[in-house]
């Protein structure tokens, strides 16, 4: 067990790295934030930024010679990275796991083979798949690079064989994946920790709701079948025992209009949907990243409250900030982000409330005020 009183990093100086160095600073651990970017909204907080990039053989260097362990905020970085790491620290989620979940295709086999469905699909490595794919998916479609997509980007809904070659080629013909497009009745994820003995625990499902590609809102419990939660959580748990996994994984599961759960994509780290986890769990999803991290026992993940958690785009800003806090329930998270651009995510907030209907209502109008509309 790593404990209290030692150092642990993270990659990536984003919100999420933000979030976790938090937790680890309120636990008693130093920290460590490697990324590029001097203002980082991790590095901003730690107690030691190093100012370099994913590849930089120096800053990696150090960050294992500064650290116990390190994790990773951002599912992108290189394997390679991880795996230096690991000659010096302990490592998680493994090299292994995140290059799954770097790739759609990938994850979208790893999990067929794990026993969940997925939507019909098909991996295009040149423009002479293409017929085959769409023999696969049928129409419409939605086109997506199989690597470095977030947030509704590198993706696009195609309705003919001339949109799919128009798009690949719009994307670069690099490797895209080509999905049939379901009819969407609701979206769920879940997030678990599990650490090096295998102990798992799994927090609540959350249900998602998105706008533009972006997740919106996140309300918990999820307005679906007891089945359905069931359900969702042991696919979850099946995906991680199947790699092994060690660390926080977060799965995006789509509901069709015939109450079938389906596997969408998985995410190496903590998860936009699980930031109710910050006031609305015994044990928040950075908190568990830090205890699978460091082998300690896995926290209690029992929801405490209904909640619905509203994501804060830069597209709000400026935000009147007093009309916000004049609702005695906002629980305001700001990254500290200094420029705020349309589809930035720049903070959340989550409402706690008697039931999720009043939750939702509250954080409704709280997001009326700041709109301005
Ligand atoms: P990202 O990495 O950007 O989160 P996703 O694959 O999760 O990419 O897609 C973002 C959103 O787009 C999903 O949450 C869902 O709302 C919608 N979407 C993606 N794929 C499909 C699909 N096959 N059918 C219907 N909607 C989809
Ligand atoms: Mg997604």
């Amino acid at each position: 067990m790593i404990l209290p009183g030692a150092t642990i990093g993270v990659l990536g100086g984003g919100q999420l790295g933000r979030m976790f160095v938090a937790a680890a600073r309120t636990m008693g651990y130093k920290t460590v934030v490697l990324d590029s970017d001097k203002n980082s909204p991790a590095g901003l907080i730690a107690d030691h930024h190093i100012c370099a990039g994913y590849e930089d053989q120096t800053g990696l260097s150090q960050m294992a010679e500064l650290c116990d362990a390190v994790t990773t905020e951002f599912e992108n970085v290189p394997a390679a990275s991880l795996r230096k790491l690991s000659e010096n620290c302990f490592v998680s989620p493994s090299a292994e796991a995140v290059e799954i979940a770097q790739n759609r295709g990938r994850e979208k086999n790893y999990a067929l083979q794990a026993g969940l469905e997925t939507t019909p699909f098909k991996t295009i490595l040149s423009a002479e798949d293409i017929s085959v794919a769409i023999d696969v998916t049928d129409f419409p479609a939605i086109l997506k690079l199989s690597s470095l997509g977030y947030d509704g980007k590198g993706q696009a809904i195609v309705r003919s064989a001339e949109e799919v070659i128009g798009k690949f080629e719009e994307f670069g013909s690099v490797e895209c994946v080509l999905e049939k497009m379901l009819d969407l009745k609701q979206e769920v994820s879940v997030i678990l920790g599990r650490n090096a003995d295998g102990d798992v625990s799994v927090f609540p499902v959350s249900e998602n709701v998105h706008v533009n590609g972006i997740l919106h809102t996140s309300t918990v419990p999820a307005n679906v079948s007891e089945k359905i939660t069931a359900q969702a959580q042991e696919q979850a748990i099946a995906l991680a025992n199947a790699m092994d996994y060690v660390g926080i994984l977060a799965v995006e599961f789509f509901i069709t209009g015939d109450d079938e759960l389906v596997f969408n994509e998985m995410a190496p780290r903590p998860h936009n949907s699980g930031h109710y986890t910050l006031d609305a769990t015994v044990t928040s999803q950075f908190e568990q990243q830090v205890r699978t991290l460091c082998g300690l026992p896995a926290g209690d993940a029992a929801l405490t409250s209904p909640v619905v958690m509203v994501n804060l785009l830069g597209d709000l800003w400026p935000v009147n900030w007093s009309v916000a806090f004049a609702e005695k329930s906002l629980k305001l998270h700001l990254y500290g982000k200094e420029e705020a651009r349309p589809g930035r995510k720049m903070g959340h907030y989550n409402v706690l409330a008697e039931s999720t209907e009043k939750a939702k209502s509250i954080a409704e109008d709280i997001f009326k005020k700041i709109s301005r509309i």
